[in-house]
Parts: C-alpha cells; sequence; structure tokens
C-alpha cells in the first residue's frame, strides 16, 4: 500500500499536495497514510474489515476511489483537527469522507478523494466476483414505469454488507443481478 501522493491520478494530485501543505502550515502535523491501493491490497483490507479489524469502513474490491489513483488518507495531529481540514477539502470542491451527512458506518474522516471520480473509471474491466452473500431481504419490487409494453420487472434486495442491488427479470426469466459500481454479476 503506498502513502505517496505521487501514486495519484495526475488531475487529483496538486490538490492533494495543497491539502497536505495547508496542514502542514497549520501545525497539524498531516501524515498520509494510503495513497494507490492495488485489487489484492484492497481485498486484504476488505477482509479485515469484514473481521472488525478496522477502525474505519473499507469499501468493497473494485469499487473503492483508493484502487483507482483517485483518493487518499490522511490523518493529523491532534485527530478531531480533521474536521477543519475537511472542510478545507470541500472548498477545494473535493469530497471528505467525514462529512457530518454521513454520520454511521460510512463515516471516513481520513478519506479524500476526487469528486465525481466514478465517471472516470471504467467499471466494465472490473470482473470480481462479489465478495458479499445475498441476504433474503427484498427491498422493493417494481416494473419500468412509462414503458406499458416493457416486459423488465427488477427487484430490489441488500446485501450483507447493507447495499442496493438489482435482480432484473425479463418476461419472468432471470437476467442478472446488477449493482452501481460493480455492474452485472451472477
Ligand atoms: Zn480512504
Amino acid at each position: 500500500m503506498s502513502g505517496s501522493l505521487s501514486q495519484l491520478q495526475p488531475d487529483l494530485r496538486p490538490f492533494a499536495e495543497d491539502l497536505v501543505r495547508a496542514a502542514g502550515v497549520a501545525g497539524l502535523q498531516p501524515r498520509v497514510t494510503s495513497t494507490y491501493r492495488s485489487h489484492a491490497q484492497q481485498k486484504a483490507l476488505y477482509d479485515r474489515f469484514l473481521r472488525g479489524q478496522q477502525d474505519f469502513p473499507v469499501a468493497r474490491p473494485g469499487t473503492s476511489a483508493h484502487e483507482y489513483g483517485w483518493a487518499f488518507d490522511m490523518i493529523t495531529t491532534p485527530f478531531a483537527a480533521l474536521a477543519d481540514v475537511g472542510a478545507y477539502w470541500e472548498q477545494l470542491g473535493g469530497v471528505w469522507g467525514g462529512h457530518p451527512s454521513r454520520a454511521g458506518s460510512g463515516f471516513d474522516p481520513v478519506h479524500f478523494e476526487y469528486p465525481g471520480w466514478r465517471s472516470l473509471v471504467d467499471f466494465t474491466q472490473v470482473s470480481e466476483q462479489p465478495q458479499f452473500s445475498i441476504t433474503d431481504v427484498v427491498v422493493g419490487a417494481h416494473r419500468a414505469s412509462g414503458q406499458q409494453s416493457s416486459t423488465f420487472e427488477t427487484i430490489a434486495r441488500q446485501t450483507d454488507t447493507g447495499e442496493l442491488f438489482y435482480e432484473v427479470y425479463n418476461a419472468g426469466k432471470f437476467v442478472g443481478n446488477y449493482l452501481l459500481g460493480l455492474g452485472w454479476f451472477r
């Protein structure tokens, strides 16, 4: 796992350098703990997370901004100063994992990422099968609206890690499961 900003995407890197510089000038002793992670590194980290051995949330392998060079993790001293650092990152237009509206399991104050990075990644190259098991909860079901002749039907379901995915049927025949960020999987 790399802690070097040179591993980040060129469009993100100058903003990351600016953030680290500003935190240093403010006397917050910034330390970048993670930038780019390989798929295998993300998987190992995710396995630790599922075993309850990580302090902060870890994205499912294939879906983390770290795997594409679009995010970095940074800590400060004192740790609580990350609130100010995060606010500055948002001022720059970035997405901060510690935003107050992310309270709960998604709260990740050490995480800084590039806005809209998902639209810059070709997720069809991600062939990994999902690492979660599917719970039996049916969240909702609907037919495609506005198309009377549509034979497609989707059933929203939830994984054991709380993510929604869609079971898709065409004329009653199972087509596949679809999850945003992962694409189709069986
Ligand atoms: Zn992160």
